[in-house]
């Protein structure tokens, strides 16, 4: 029997332009109105714009006296109190040559241009107090419209709404906003020898702990989940599955059997259900990746769900979800096709045999603000990925010497953009 010839190793980018290509023709185009206080971590399907000034108005951002620094030519200077000012009250137009007793968040009265803060005044018997310092115009006010202009932009369609993204939507006044409905992703794991966590192991088993990782990311990152669990690994359990998960969902995400032994289904599976790419990607870890579509029923809607089969190895099921499937991700929720910001980090570690393929490095900072490698990086080994930081992103056969600069990418970035 012939070996089948060696197909050409695929890069990372090249396949992540074809599978954002891909989802960016399914872009979803239902959006939904949420309460404010409802719309954590979903996408903006509006920009925000502001009807306001924020601040509203000339305010302190001191506690102390509000008047005219030109009443004040020298510290020592004493004036009568001719008003109080808490938050939330408008006083009265100041007096010239008087000051108010105001509160931070007040409202700076007309004729005021300066605060001193009451730690630099001593107030005097007879509503009187004692300016210390000489005051400069301008001083401790927060200008009406320093944040935010009335008419400004202040949050841009695409955007995740993260949790200072609700609170500035809220300071201009937004009770609630357009945001794109939750991607629905389903989510099974292929594998015989999978148990769950309550099951006793027997010989031969594991727990399946990429159905935990894969869905864990998923939520995170906002989508409607249906876990489907496992599918056994036969053909027409596969099949029936693919079916099933086309039925409502956008994604169908699964981990394991995308190589091609005889026991992996999901190639002749999908072949049968869509369409299938099964791709070999020069990444490490994370070989194997498979990406398709599955033909939805008309009385379901027709069309077709797109589908990403994960490799099974749990370290790479997780970094290809967050690599490749939050990309897809993105350009479904119609955000801009982004690659993860990269940060130049010091390598404290030697990495002398690079592989041929680009790598990623479970690696993690350390005091003196280096990065230091897990010393297991096997696909199989799960603690790499609750110890690390991050993944140094290392271009093919490039070794690494100690104090050299490489490219580290933020697990907390990766797991929220
Ligand atoms: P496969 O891609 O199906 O050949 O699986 C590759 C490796 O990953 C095998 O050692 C599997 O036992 C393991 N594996 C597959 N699926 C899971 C899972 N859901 N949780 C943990 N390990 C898995
Ligand atoms: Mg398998």
């Amino acid at each position: 029997m012939n070996a089948p010839a060696p197909r050409p190793l695929l890069s990372l980018d090249e396949a992540l332009e074809r599978l954002v290509a891909g989802a960016s023709k399914q872009a979803l185009t239902q959006t939904e109105q949420v309460s404010t206080f409802e719309a954590l971590g979903r996408v903006l399907a509006e920009d925000v714009r502001s009807t306001i000034d924020v601040p509203p108005a000339d305010n302190t951002s001191m506690d102390g006296y509000a008047l005219r620094a030109a009443d004040v030519p020298s510290a020592g200077a004493v004036l009568p109190v001719s008003q109080r000012i808490p938050a939330g009250v408008v006083g009265a137009p100041l007096q010239p040559g008087t000051a108010a007793r105001i509160f931070t968040g007040a409202q700076v009265p007309a004729g005021a241009d300066a605060v001193v803060m009451q730690e630099q005044c001593v107030t005097v018997v007879g509503g009187l107090v004692r300016v210390d310092a000489v005051p400069e115009s301008g001083q401790w006010i927060r200008r009406r419209g320093e944040d935010i202009a009335a008419g400004a932009t202040v949050l841009n369609r695409g955007a995740r709404l993260n949790a200072q993204a609700l609170g500035l939507a809220a300071s201009v006044g937004r009770a609630s906003l357009t945001v794109v409905r939750r991607p629905r992703v389903a989510l099974f794991s292929t594998g015989d020898e999978l148990a769950m966590p309550g099951d006793t192991l027997k010989p031969g088993a594991i727990y399946n702990s990429n159905r935990f990782t894969l869905r864990g990311v998923l939520q995170a990152a906002g989508c409607d989940v249906q876990d489907l669990g496992i599918v056994p690994d036969r053909l027409d359990a596969t099949r029936a599955a693919l079916r099933e998960a086309a039925l409502r969902n956008d994604l169908i995400v699964t981990s394991g059997g995308v190589s091609v032994g005889e026991e992996d289904h999901l190639r002749p599976a999908m072949l049968a259900e869509g369409r299938l790419d099964l791709w070999q990607i020069a990444m490490k870890p994370g070989k194997p990746l498979a990406f398709g579509a599955v033909r939805r029923p008309a009385d379901a809607g027709g069309g077709e769900a797109l589908f990403i089969g994960l490799p099974g190895n749990p370290v790479s099921s997780w970094v290809t979800c967050l690599l490749a499937v939050m990309p897809v991700l993105r350009a479904l929720q119609g955000m801009p096709a982004a690659a993860p910001h990269a940060i130049a980090v010091r390598a404290d570690f030697d990495w002398p045999k690079p592989d041929r393929r680009r790598e990623f490095l479970r690696v993690r900072f350390n005091a003196e603000g280096g990065v230091e490698l897990f010393p297991n990086q096997s696909s199989g080994v799960l603690t790499s990925a609750v110890w690390a930081d991050g993944l140094v992103d290392n271009p093919s056969g490039q070794a690494i010497h100690r104090g050299d600069t490489v490219r580290f990418l933020s697990l907390a970035e990766l797991t929220s953009r």
